[in-house]
Formats: structure tokens, sequence, C-alpha cells
């Protein structure tokens, strides 16, 4: 099978349970939060955990190269101010020490916001020389950034704010990029059209370059081209459309990394995969 589907699941009761969760869907692939991505502290996993998770993983079939840890939304490593930057680099380090400990090779973020307080280019900036510190005291694990949709000082929904980040990181091999095909149409590349989906899929190629891509966001989005708000919506009834997600699915440049559905609906995705791969 060349592509590995799955979705956001949930890890209530135990980073276990995300497993599961993922089998009960018929994903090969899947994403979860490690830690509670609402508080800035979390307790280390339990080694008995970790020994768990891992044996789980393999027994039920899942490669631990198509799970995709997401991290805590507080985080903004482009932070302006001293205090959160301080608190975003110990939580960053501990979702990348995390995502080591489970065996997995992947950990996703969003790069973060100015607050207009300043430069877009000191904001990239700050964020590389955060990733290395992360990186230096780390191993394995790549630092995957993920597009985002530009609402408010969001940066990273320009492929050229992604390409600066990647600029200054001192290891090329431990980063990587996610996309989210929702941040993506928000952004303004319009995804929903034969030719904009071209486009957009040059334009990733010539300003980033397609071997930095590592994941794929898989949603539809409820707000349209350009609109810079991130509104998840279920596969084929938002923006992007049924044609959209057929394009995809037959883009072999998708196959062998984890597509991870972030769909508003949970009882839906299920189904949402088993259209996928239909399609
Ligand atoms: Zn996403
Ligand atoms: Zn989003």
């Amino acid at each position: 099978m060349a592509k590995y589907i799955g979705a956001h699941v949930s890890a209530g009761g135990g980073v276990c349970n995300a497993i599961l969760n993922a089998e009960a869907i018929g994903a090969n692939a899947f994403a979860l939060f490690t830690r509670n991505q609402r508080s800035w502290v979390s307790k280390p996993l339990a080694q008995e955990e970790i020994h768990a998770f891992r044996s789980l993983l393999v027994e039920r079939g899942f490669d631990p190269g198509y799970v995709l840890p997401h991290d805590s939304y507080l985080i903004n490593l482009g932070s302006p101010d001293e205090e959160t930057l301080a608190k975003s680099r110990a939580a960053f380090l501990d979702e990348m020490q995390r995502a080591q400990q489970l065996g997995l090779q992947l950990m996703n973020f969003h790069p973060g916001s100015h607050l207009n307080k300043i430069s877009e280019e000191a904001c990239l900036d700050q964020i590389a020389r955060e990733v290395n510190r992360a990186l230096a005291q780390t191993e394995g694990v790549t630092a995957v950034i993920e597009n985002t949709a530009g609402q408010g000082t969001n940066l990273g929904w320009k492929f050229e704010h992604i390409r600066r980040i990647i600029d200054g990181i001192d290891d090329k091999s431990r980063v990587g990029v996610c996309v989210d095909t929702c941040h993506t149409l928000a952004a303004g590349y319009d995804l929903s059209t034969e030719s904009g989906y071209n486009e957009c899929f040059e334009a990733f190629e010539s300003i980033i370059g397609l071997q930095y891509l590592r994941a794929i966001h898989l949603n539809d989005s409820k707000k349209g081209n350009g609109s810079h708000v991130d509104r998840h919506e279920v596969l084929g009834e938002g923006f992007l459309g049924k044609d959209f997600f057929s394009r995809f699915m037959h883009d072999p440049r998708f196959d062998d990394m984890p597509i991870i559905l972030e769909t508003p609906d949970p009882t839906r995705w299920a189904e949402e995969i088993q259209w996928l791969r239909g399609l």
C-alpha cells in the first residue's frame, strides 16, 4: 500500500489508546498528542507506558515511521516574550524527547507567531535557532514544520517562511514539512482547481523542495481560498471539493508518508478513510 492514511486520534487514558483508536478506524498511520496539549507541563512518560506503546505498535502492525506526534498548542518558538519563549523552549524539547522515547521519527509543530512585536524575519530566524537547540539535545527525531492558514500573526503560511526556517537549521536531515491542505487553501494556494493544484506543488518544489515533505494533514476547508481562517471540514464537503481528493490520492508524491485527517467529526473518520481508498 503506497498511501498511509489515518487521523489525529485520541490518546486519552494513555498513548497506547491512540494505537487502538487508529486500528478501530482502519488506519495505517496516525497522529496523537503525547502530553496534555493545553498545559505547559506534563508528567514524564512512565517506562512501562513507553515499553507498552512500542510493543503494541508492532503487534498491531503499525510502522513507527507513519506515526506523527503533534506538539502542544501553547508552544510559540517565535515568541517575542521572554517568559513565553522559555516555557516554549522547555515544552518543545519535552515533545521531541517524548517522540524519541516512544521510538518515533517525526514531531509535527506549528512554527510560531510574531504578535506584531518583532519582524517576520526575526521571528523565523528565532524559530530556527530554537529548533536547533532541541535537535542538539535529541536523536533520530525530525522536527516537522506545519504550514499554517496565516490566521492572526502566525507565520509559516507562505512557503518562503518555511524556506527561511529550513535555511536556519544546522542539520537539514532532521527538518521536514507537513502540508495541511486546509491551511494551504486558506493561505491562498488554490488547491481546489487542477491548475492551482499543479502550481501549488510546483511552488513547493521550487521554494522548499519536495525532499523536505514528510507528512500531510488532509483536511477540507470550511472557508475559501485566501481566507486565512483555519476551519477544517469533512473531506469533500468544503471548498477543496471531491476532485481535489481524487487528484491527491492518485499523486505518487504523497506516497510513503503519514496522511493524517484532522476533520471535525471523529465518528466519520472510518468512512472518510474508506472513501479515500476507494477513489
Ligand atoms: Zn493540521
Ligand atoms: Zn488547522
